[in-house]
């Protein structure tokens, strides 16, 4: 078989249909997140050398061009514009919108006070891997937007097909969202969900290209740790070749880990800046939560003062502005994105917003000299 078509098997045994894998979710052992069996792109890793985003893999169908349904691109929006001059003015601080609900009143509240925060430069409302807990990425983003807040939307690619995603794009570039975090999404056999069918029509590298064909900011993940480790910074070069602006490290260790991974991607064809997640921990709750997602691999440091002030959220919080300096003294690093998790006391989450708030303002303030200043939410 020829590297093509190996390739093109290996589309056809991920329970994912990925055509730009592997994703985030092998496991150490090379097995596929989804349990028993292996994952078919991490299998032969000198094969995915081969592997280079094509824009033939996001053509739109004559078909649909003959029809008026293809979905003409669009130009740079002014939203997303001023998202890559903050980027390029760098450093960035994002923030996890930590709520799981569908109750509207809750994400508003959320937004207006992560909005309300100048050191912030953008809310991530990504979608959590549960299917119900959540409102859809248009509407929560509707809501986040009139709370004050500007909004990068996650999008991922398990409930929809090309048809709905590209959908979203357009309604949420209308709606004036900053950008898009193009994510594939967790199989719904690894879920609570396990019966509701998978869609994955595209994967996270496709979403990017075409989100940037809708003009939007474009941000992508990828987890520096999950095998084959040396393909990863390749693996996140590629989905800046299909159009993304921007990489967030999932969690993946401590600095060294991800200055190895941050050297290796400056070698590449196309070194994208780059956000290091920083988990912010609150309480022993929380960093046990945290740690016990999969392929999750915490900072030890911020773990520790977590887990030795149980009673003491300040604890977590300082341990992870300290450890977020040292990160954004790495080369490549442009910023850094917030992570908490609600803990067994905060059932809305509008306690980890707050606390996510707090470790924004205090790394503002560490780095304030060689900081550009933001503008204030309503004069965005
Ligand atoms: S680990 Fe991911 S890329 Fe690999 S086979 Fe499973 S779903 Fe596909």
């Amino acid at each position: 078989m020829t590297s093509l078509h190996l390739l093109r098997d290996a589309t056809r045994r991920c329970p994912k249909r990925m055509v730009y894998g592997p994703c985030g979710g092998v496991s150490a052992d090379g097995g596929c997140e989804v349990p028993g069996i292996r994952c078919s792109f991490a299998e032969d890793p000198v094969l995915l050398r081969e592997l280079d985003f094509s824009a033939a893999d996001i053509q739109t169908p004559d078909t649909a061009h003959a029809s008026g349904d293809a979905l003409p691109p669009s130009p740079r929006r002014a939203a997303a514009a001023a998202l890559g001059d903050l980027v390029a003015t760098a450093p960035v601080i994002t923030a996890d919108l930590p709520v799981r609900t569908v109750d509207p009143a809750v994400v508003a509240d959320a937004g207006a006070r992560l909005g309300a925060m100048t050191a912030l430069t953008a809310v991530i409302a990504g979608e959590p891997p549960g299917l119900r807990e959540s409102l859809s990425p248009t509407h929560k983003a509707l809501l986040l937007v009139a709370a004050g807040a500007r909004v990068i939307s996650g999008i991922t690619c398990r409930d929809r097909n090309r048809v709905a995603i590209e959908g979203e794009l357009a309604a949420l570039a209308d709606l004036g969202v900053s950008g898009i975090l193009a994510v594939t999404g967790d199989h719904p056999a690894t879920t609570a969900l396990r019966d509701a069918d998978p869609v994955f029509d595209l994967d996270s590298t496709r979403v990017a290209a075409l989100a940037r064909r809708a003009g939007l900011f474009v941000a992508v993940a990828e987890q520096p740790s999950a095998p084959p480790v040396d393909y990863r910074p390749k693996r996140l070069a590629l989905k800046a070749r299909a159009g993304a602006e921007l990489g967030i490290l999932n969690l993946c260790g401590d600095i060294a880990d991800i200055a190895r991974f941050t050297s290796a991607l400056a070698t590449t064809a196309a070194p994208v800046p780059v956000l290091v997640s920083v988990p912010v921990l609150t309480s022993a709750s929380s960093a046990r939560r945290l740690a016990s997602l999969p392929g999750v691999n915490l900072p030890p440091s911020i773990v520790a003062a977590a887990l030795a002030a149980p009673t003491d959220p300040g604890a977590g919080i300082r341990a992870a502005v300290d450890w977020a300096g040292r990160a954004l003294g790495l080369p490549g690093v442009v910023g850094v994105h917030l992570s908490a998790v609600v803990d067994d006391e905060d059932a809305s989450g509008i306690a980890a917003v707050d606390a996510l708030a707090a470790a924004a303002t205090a790394i503002r303030d560490t780095l304030r000299p060689r900081t550009a200043v933001l503008a204030a939410p309503e004069e965005r």
